[in-house]
């Protein structure tokens, strides 16, 4: 007979139905998702939540448009053009998950393009695929940053929306912060075989606790790499894409949120900013800078950037500005040559009876990943089961600092 929680025992056993490993927009969305159908959930996060990717992301919801730049909407393209719309439902307390609490940084995004690209942005707007999606902007409408008169090119304003997403792991984590624990795999381990299913055992002081669960959900980015390999799953397999962010802390007035692009499909520099305690604003620079910029060192990647957004925006005084960069990985599953999911993945993992292995590739589509995983669960005819709330001798994490709070110290 599996333990309740008030009892435990030196050696118990404890039973849930499902146990989340990672504490990322993946795993918390899903712990949202299957407490609201009645499951028994718990997650286990061995950092702070929202390490890694999602606190280091830009917080776009956006809905594909700079992903069918390169040529006509796919499948994929079309379901992500609607995600925009669900989170808005949820930032307004009327969509799946109540994100009221959830700061919006911008209600919209621009796609911006120097003289010499604009006509290759003019035939893309104007053709059907974009669909009511964007509109183009002038003038006054300009976004303050670009309205300087040296400013030449075009702008358009694109329906996708900034989230402050330290704020969204809050929100989600605050409401079940009961279901959700600190795990140190220094003192806990995976037991059990791929034919009979896997548990977890901690060793918490003088407890040891078997955690049994219908089924494990990875959700733990990069980290599922490692926990696949632990377990002895011969799939999926992993990819990471290096990165390398670059913050540019400043005093200019406008906040500015868009891509800016260039001859490539993917956007020359993708910007978003962060305002920081002290006053001042981070310029949070991704895109193709970062891509490229993943192999260079962080003093050779400032000085590109510096020249950069010179270039792009020589009306702007950067020179009080503080520089610094974030080298980060994107985690997803394998893709043939190494390309760009579009989707979100989750599927068992081969040779575990009871493992999922789960990758968003993107914070817009948690949602989607979510519901996949839901889907694996019915399919296999795993059901809610124990509905007692468990009180695990465990500490709740806390949340991660943003990359704009950590890497300027403080001046
Ligand atoms: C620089 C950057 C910018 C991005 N910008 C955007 C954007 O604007 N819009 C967008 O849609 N997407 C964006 N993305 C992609 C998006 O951030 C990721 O797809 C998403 O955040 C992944 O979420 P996750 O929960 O799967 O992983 P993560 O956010 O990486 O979370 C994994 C969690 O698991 C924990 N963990 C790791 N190992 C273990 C373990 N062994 N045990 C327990 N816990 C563990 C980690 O501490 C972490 O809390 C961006 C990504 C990057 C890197």
């Amino acid at each position: 007979m599996p333990a309740s929680s008030d009892t435990l025992n030196s050696s118990d056993n404890v039973q849930v139905d499902i146990t989340i490993i990672g504490g990322g927009i993946a795993g918390l969305w899903l712990l949202h998702r299957l407490c609201k159908l009645g499951y028994n959930a718990i997650l286990l996060e061995s950092k702070a939540l929202g390490s890694d990717q999602s606190v280091a992301s830009q917080g776009m919801i956006h809905g594909g448009i700079k992903y069918s730049l390169s040529g006509l909407l796919t499948g994929a393209s079309e379901a992500i053009a609607d995600m925009p719309g669900y989170w808005r439902k949820c930032l307004q307390g009327e969509g799946e998950i109540d994100l009221r609490g959830c700061k919006l940084l911008s209600d919209h995004f621009y796609l911006w393009s120097s003289a010499s690209t604009t006509s290759r942005l003019t035939t893309f707007f104007a053709s059907k695929a974009t669909r009511g999606r964007v509109d183009k902007v002038s003038g006054k409408q300009l976004p303050p940053l670009l309205q300087a008169s040296e400013f030449s090119g075009s702008v358009y304003k694109l329906v996708d929306m900034v989230l402050d997403v330290p704020s969204l792991v809050r929100q989600l984590a605050e409401p079940l912060r009961s279901r959700i624990f600190q795990i140190d795999w220094q003192t806990a381990k995976f037991q059990g075989q791929p034919d009979t299913g896997h548990a977890i055992e901690i060793v918490s002081g003088a407890q040891t606790l078997r955690l049994n669960s219908a089924a494990i959900v990875l959700t733990a980015g990069q980290g599922n790499g490692a926990l696949l390999k632990q377990l002895g799953a011969s799939s999926p397999a992993m990819q990471t894409r290096p990165l390398q962010q670059v913050l540019v802390k400043h005093r200019h007035p406008h906040a500015f949120f868009g891509h800016c692009l260039g001859a490539e499909t993917t956007p020359r520099v993708t910007i978003s900013s962060h305002a920081c305690d002290d006053g001042s604003q981070v310029w949070y620079l991704g895109g193709s800078l970062a891509e490229k910029g993943a192999g260079q060192s962080s003093n050779e990647l400032i000085l590109c950037a510096k020249r950069e957004l010179s270039e792009l925006l020589p009306w702007v005084d950067l020179s009080e500005a503080q520089w610094a960069t974030l080298a980060v990985e994107r985690a997803e599953p394998l893709q043939r040559n190494f390309a760009r999911p579009d989707q979100a993945y989750a599927d068992w993992a081969g040779n575990c009876q009871n493992v999922i292995a789960a990758w968003p590739t993107k914070l817009t589509l948690a949602p989607n990943l979510a519901t996949q995983i839901v889907d694996l669960l019915a399919k296999k005819g795993i059901k809610p089961r124990y509905s007692s709330p468990l009180k695990l001798p465990l500490k709740t994490p806390k949340v991660a600092p943003p990359p704009w709070q950590t890497l300027f110290g403080d001046d």
